[in-house]
């Protein structure tokens, strides 16, 4: 169910938890600013997903509030994990969902990384 993005961030959402060590996951990497964990439902042969450590609902809310650190540590952290994936040839596709048509559903700002195969078309074909 996509989430209303307009409103506070929820303390208890799954990625919070995760961040806090109260629900297990897969970590792929970890930095001052930013995790990242396997996803727990993968679109395709690698499916990471890498979220920064602070409150944020979303790009959106990321963008507008983050500190200009958090900021280049998020983004730095993306193209590391991707890096250290071995990645950046043959390629990967980032994805972030913002709210309602966005088809958002977990309210943490998070960064999908997918490759492993062609990753197809940019968007559904309608
Ligand atoms: P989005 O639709 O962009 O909000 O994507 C949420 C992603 O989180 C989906 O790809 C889910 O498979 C993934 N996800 C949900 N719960 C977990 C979890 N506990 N561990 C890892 N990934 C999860």
């Amino acid at each position: 169910m996509p989430i209303d993005p307009t409103l506070p961030y929820d303390e208890n959402n799954i990625f919070a938890k995760i961040l806090r060590g109260e629900i297990p996951s897969h970590k792929v990497y970890e930095d001052e600013w930013s995790y990242a964990f396997e996803d727990i439902n993968p679109q395709a042969p690698v499916h990471t997903l890498v979220i920064p450590k602070g409150p944020y609902v979303s790009w959106d809310d990321f963008s507008a509030k983050a500190s200009a650190e958090e900021i280049a540590g998020f983004v730095r952290a993306v193209g590391h994990v991707a890096r250290r994936m071995g990645l950046v040839e043959p390629g990967y596709r980032l994805l972030a969902n913002i709210g309602r048509h966005g088809g958002q559903e977990v309210p943490h700002l998070h960064v999908h990384i997918l490759a492993g195969q062609f990753i197809g078309p940019m968007v559904m074909a309608r």
